[in-house]
This record gives structure tokens, sequence and C-alpha cells, in this order.
């Protein structure tokens, strides 16, 4: 109901008026406006009165029954409360779905203030760290997964990458967690179990390793054999020639595949944390130019190498090699005659980076986001033409996760391409005399 200020107005002036007419009248003025004015002070009064009663109640109830200026103060009060009931009805359900639906998860939820304590979880985070209402409300996160790992990642900036652990209850189930920053500096860590799937990535792993391996024992038979038969060749009729050398180029391919498979497997078994071997990587540079020296030499290539940080690089000294190896082995094979081959390694404002440039033939952009898949290849017919297994950039991104690192390609069709590997500055110490 919409007061208008004119009819309190009005109320007001005839009020004034019979007081003042009767007062004339009757020659008491002054008593006269001083009972009508009391006595519409009082009237408000109590109309004030009315109002507290009615807002001092617990419980919601209709409004006292009033006119003029109270009436209409009344009426707005209550559609007030009305709209503040509706929207706190409304606001229930909204929470009660979010329970309903975070209880239903199987994933863990756990909310964490700014300064790292727990404010809220659902029950599968209870089920899988054990979590205990309401003791465990409040307590700092790291008190209670105390596992090393979980209070490095935790205090790291960086949570791009999630971190498994197995859970703090049973070292047999493993966690996978990932925390993510919303509001202001809150955390939410949100907890997967991953057990099963990792069993059935170490099946598969292992299923492949054995396989390689029991595969590589027959195929050194046989490739003994056909190395023996190419010795003696001149005592082969000469349509065998032919079929000895298709022989012994396939088997040596598929030696190479094996080998590769082999590799990879035993990258991807290995804790990433394990071994912290400083490795220099101006020497490790140097031993794979050497390495790949009559390979160069046959194309007419130069490789040059850019040494601008003393830093040495932590990880496995093997799979050091192996990154930098496949890396700068790929930039010669996949460039023409008397390209030339920059390898550099250099400090950036995060860490160090390792880059392998090459002006060779380029790979088209849409080939490039998928090129560390196993066995992908750019082109199969450019790529037949070209020895390799597919495999050499699958196992250069799985060294890069177990050193923490990134890759970056960029590549142009007919320019060039260029393969860097960025390196977090805790996977990196400091040599006391400048690599040259
Ligand atoms: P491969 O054994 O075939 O070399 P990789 O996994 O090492 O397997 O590489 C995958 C594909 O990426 C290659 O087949 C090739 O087409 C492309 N590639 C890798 N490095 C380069 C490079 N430096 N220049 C152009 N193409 C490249």
């Amino acid at each position: 109901m919409n007061y208008d200020p004119s009819s309190e107005i009005r109320q007001i002036t005839i009020i004034l008026v019979i007081s003042l007419t009767f007062g004339l009248l009757t020659g008491t003025l002054a008593w006269t406006l001083v009972v009508s004015l009391s006595g519409y002070l009082i009237w408000n009064l109590r109309q004030l009165f009315r109002l507290y009663d009615w807002l001092k109640q617990e419980k919601l109830s209709d409004p006292p029954a009033s006119h003029g200026l109270w009436g209409s103060t009344f009426d707005h009060i209550y559609q007030l409360q009305q709209r503040q009931l509706k929207y706190r009805a409304r606001l229930k359900k909204v929470i009660k779905r979010f329970r309903d639906s975070t209880f239903a998860l199987k994933d863990g939820f756990v909310m964490l203030d700014d300064q790292g304590n727990i404010d809220w979880w659902n029950p599968a985070a209870e089920k899988m760290l054990g979590l205990r209402s309401p003791i465990d409300s409040n307590q700092l996160i790291t008190n209670l997964i105390r596992h090393p790992k979980f209070k490095g990642y935790f205090e790291n900036e960086n949570h791009e990458r999630p971190l498994v652990i197995p859970s703090p209850l049973n070292n047999d189930i493993i966690l996978e967690y990932q925390i993510t920053r919303f509001g202001k500096q809150d955390q939410l860590i949100v907890v997967r179990d991953i057990t099963e799937l990792k069993q059935l990535e170490k099946v598969r792993t292992d299923f492949v390793a054995n396989v390689s391996h029991e595969l590589r024992t027959p195929l050194t038979v046989i490739d003994g054999y056909l190395e023996t038969m190419s010795d003696n060749r001149e005592m082969l009729a000469p349509p065998w020639h032919k079929p000895l050398d298709q022989m012994t180029e396939q088997t040596r391919r598929m030696s190479n595949l094996i080998n590769d498979l082999l590799l990879l497997s035993r990258i991807e078994s290995r804790d990433n944390q394990g071994r912290h071997t400083p490795v220099d990587m101006g020497a490790t540079i140097h031993s794979i130019r050497n390495d790949l020296s009559s390979n160069l030499e046959e194309k007419q290539q130069t490789l040059e190498i850019i040494l601008l940080s003393n830093k040495q690089l932590l990880g496995p000294k093997e799979q050091v090699y192996s990154l930098v190896s496949n890396l700068a082995s790929n930039a010669s094979k996949y460039s023409e005659q008397s390209a030339h081959i920059v390898i550099s390694w250099l400090d950036t404002t995060t860490g160090a980076q390792l880059r392998v440039e090459d002006n060779g033939i380029g790979i088209p952009a849409m080939d490039i986001p998928r090129l560390t898949e196993r066995f992908y290849r750019v082109d199969r017919g450019r790529a037949q033409a070209i020895k390799g297994t597919g495999l050499g950039l699958a196992i250069v991104k799985h060294i890069l996760v177990n050193l923490d690192g990134t890759l970056e390609i960029e590549s142009k069709v007919g320019i060039g391409s260029t393969f860097i590997c960025n390196f977090p500055s805790h996977r990196l110490q400091s040599t006391k005399q400048k690599a040259s």
C-alpha cells in the first residue's frame, strides 16, 4: 500500500482548524491546542510501541492494523519481512542441493581458509583422509596429511599438476590431490582415489615391458644369424641378397622399437622424486654431438652449442642424456642436407631452459599437439622415408614429467622447429665455475 503524504498533512490541518475554531469560540485557545497536540503525540507514541511490540515477536505475524503513515510503514516492513523469508527459503534450498550433491560425490572436497585451516569437507574426504568432525575443523591441513610430499606441494605456489601419493590411512590406496585457489586466497582441495587406474597402468606397462623383454632374445638370435649371412653374402645366390638386406633392416627397426619400449616403461615406472644427481648439461650436449657426428657429417649438417647457464640439472643422468639425444637426433633426422642445428642451455626467470632448434622440414600446426603420443608420426608417408619408431617424443615427454619440466614446440613447415624444455629452479643446482 503506497502512502500519500498529502493525506497526513490534510489530517493535521483538520485537527488544527477544529482545535482553533473550538478554542476561539470557547475562549480556551491555548488549552485546546495543548490538549489536541498532546492527543496527536500520544496516538503516535502508541503506534511506535505497537511497532516495537510487533518487531519484538520471534515469529512473523500479521502487522498491527493502522492507517495513514503508520499503516503504510507497517505494511512496508511486513512486505520486507515476507521477501526476506522467501530469499531465506531459496538460499536454504540452494545450500541443501549443494550439500546433497557434495555428499553424493565420490571425490573428496576439503575447503581451507587463507591460513590453510580446514573450513569444511564432504563425507568422501572424511573416508579417504580420515578427517573427524568436529575435532579436525579449523586444524592446519598439513598437520593432518603429514606426507612430506604433500607439505612441499601445499607450500608450493604452482599447483598446475596434481600430486599423487598414498592415502594417510592405507598405503595401498593411491590418492590424487589437486589444489585450486578461489575467493580471497581460500583453497579447495579435490581428492580422487586413483588406485584402480594406477593398477591398470601398472598392468599395461608391465605387459609391454614383459613382451618387449621376451621378444628381445629371439630377435637377438635372428639378428645374429642375419649378420653372419650378411658377412658371407657371396655364398648366397644373388636373388637372396635383396631379401637379406630387407630382413636385416626390419630386424634393426624392430630391435630399436623394443629398446624404446623398454626405455619408456623403465622411465614410466620410476619415482620422479627419486634421483637427484647433478648432471653437467655442457658435457652431456658435447657428448651427444660426438655420438651424432657420423650422421651430421653424412648430411653435412652443423651443430652449434650455446651454454649460457652454469646450472646443473638434477635428475637421473641416463634420462637427461636420452632427452637431449632424442631431440638432437630428431633435429638432424628431420632436416635436409647442410642444415644448422643449435642446442642452447640458458637461465630463465623461473629456472633454466634447453632449446633444440633446427632449420629443417618443420611440422604442420595441427600435428604439434599430438607429437608426444606414442607412435604418432607426422604424415606417415613423409616419415616412412626417415627411420624412427614414433616413440622418441613420448620418451621425451615422460622424462620431462619425471624432471618436473614442461615441453613447448614451435615450428613452421619449411622453416624449422624449436623444442623448448623448461625446468623449475628446484631441479637445478649452481656449479662453482661457469660452464663454457
Ligand atoms: P620418430 O621416431 O618418428 O622420430 P618421435 O616421437 O621422435 O618419433 O617424433 C614424432 C614425429 O614428430 C616424427 O615422426 C616427426 O614427424 C615429428 N618430428 C619430431 N621432431 C621433429 C623435428 N625436429 N622436425 C620436424 N619434425 C619432427
